[in-house]
């Protein structure tokens, strides 16, 4: 009966088609990508210019709705008339985070960005919001919205790009596993195999810690060459990754949005790295754009899972101690990220199912003595009353006062060599490897 059972549902999808509106394309869709520049600053409107609608080689086979949204930003589809999104997705950008610093107060930029989403079904509105950081909730606000014509035929995604892709592990279909992709960056064409050798070690340094240990098989992991013409981060290297962006000291990022999607697209992906060829300590990870790790650093464990925490799984830094370029905020609300708090409301604090009746809120701990040895011996952290604890110790995001965090030793907070993710972010992180590895499409 079962088998019949089966049958008859089989048929009666194969009746159904074509899709029934609220949906995408018959899966699995292709992949569309929306090319566009992000101007904004100086306190004024950002604005949005649509440069081309291309249709990558791939199929679409992530999540079409994003149950987290742990981004700045949101992109969300609807069909004429239609009160719910058919495609929902969060993220972050080069854009949104230079927004965030004080340079956006005194001047306008421009930036590549670009959305992927399933070929649509049927004519569709694209809105994309911001979050609303002041404000309690920080509630996504409407900022810009285009029409996508179902019917449209969107460029073909051609890239120029010499890339050799490798597949490191793969344990499934891109519909069932997180696909995580090495792209190479400052590798000369003699450099391929060093290249390779290096991803195989990042991803191994990778799956050395918990939760991707145990979460090993939702992963696929490729890598990808890309030949630069010099090895050299600032001198012609394939995706142009600056050692010294936005005027900061140690933050490696690439401007070359559609370029960097160019190269990428040639494999299915959900998550990018950036391996640069480089043991120089310069990094960083957006949510949902790329991570950027120096492979031949001697802290690349360190680099590689904490700008991970960021770009994966939408974590906030638990450090506090000033960073150029970000002031504090001049209204504190409860955060949006899963692992740093206000404190503004203790009974109803976000991870207190981890916390133990005995632990004071806010939790004590030695805030003064960390920052005096922010650059010497901190082995005196692991003495701490409160060490092995979850509660809410003050400072984190950037601000010695206004957040607080659940752990002393997160990796999120700091690199002691070879600690661990605190329970909260493991969640955090172990909730996008989840919702991503278990999409709902092409099942
Ligand atoms: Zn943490």
């Amino acid at each position: 009966m079962r088998n019949l059972h089966l049958l008859l549902l089989t048929l009666s999808a194969l009746i159904a088609l074509p899709v029934a509106a609220g949906s995408p394309a018959p899966t699995p869709a292709p992949i569309w990508r929306l090319d566009f520049m992000h101007e904004g600053g100086n306190a004024a409107a950002e604005t949005f210019a649509i440069e081309q609608l291309l249709e990558e080689p791939q199929r679409w086979s992530g999540p079409t709705q994003d149950g987290l949204e742990r981004g700045d930003y949101k992109v969300e589809l609807f069909e004429i008339g239609a009160a719910k999104p058919w495609f929902s997705y969060s993220y972050s950008s080069v854009y949104s985070d230079w927004s965030h610093g004080v340079e956006a107060t005194s001047s306008r930029k421009t930036f590549q960005e670009s959305v992927r989403f399933p070929a649509p079904a049927n004519d569709s509105t694209l809105i994309i919001s911001r979050r609303k950081l002041d404000q309690e909730g920080q509630p996504f606000e409407r900022v810009w919205q285009t029409s996508i014509d179902a019917n449209t035929k969107p460029v073909t995604a051609l890239s120029e790009l010499p890339t050799i892709a490798r597949d490191l592990e793969i344990h499934g279909a891109p519909e069932s596993h997180l696909d995580l992709l090495f792209i190479a960056e400052g590798f000369t064409e003699k450099e391929r195999e060093k290249f390779f050798d290096a991803a195989q070690q990042a991803s191994e340094t990778l799956f050395g810690v918990e939760p991707y240990a145990s979460l090993r098989e939702k992963f696929n992991v490729r890598a990808l060459f890309l030949p630069s013409s010099e090895a050299t981060l600032g001198g012609d290297t394939a995706l142009k990754v600056n050692p010294n962006a936005l005027g900061m000291a140690r933050y490696a990022l690439t401007m070359e949005d559609h370029r960097l999607r160019n190269a990428a697209m040639q494999v299915p992906y959900d998550n990018i790295v950036i391996l640069t060829n480089s043991s120089t300590y310069s990094a960083s990870g957006i949510y949902r754009a790329y991570t950027v790790v120096p492979v031949f650093e001697p802290r690349m464990r360190f680099l590689l899972v904490h700008e991970l925490g960021h770009h994966l799984a939408g974590l906030a830094d638990e450090y506090f101690h000033a960073t150029p370029g970000y002031a504090d905020a001049e209204k504190v609300v409860e955060p949006h990220e899963p692992n740093i708090t206000a404190l503004l409301d203790k009974k109803n604090l976000k991870w207190a199912h981890l916390i133990k009746a005995s632990t004071p809120l806010p939790t004590p701990w030695q805030k003064q003595r960390y920052l005096d040895t922010l650059k010497g011996d901190q082995s005196w952290l692991l003495e701490e009353p409160y060490i092995n604890e979850v509660g809410a110790f003050q400072g984190a995001n950037y601000s010695p006062t206004q957040y607080y965090r659940p752990t002393l030793n997160c990796l999120m907070l700091r690199d002691g060599g070879d600690n661990q993710f605190c329970p909260v972010c493991a969640n955090g992180i172990r909730e996008v490897i989840e919702a991503t590895a278990g999409s709902d499409v092409g099942k």
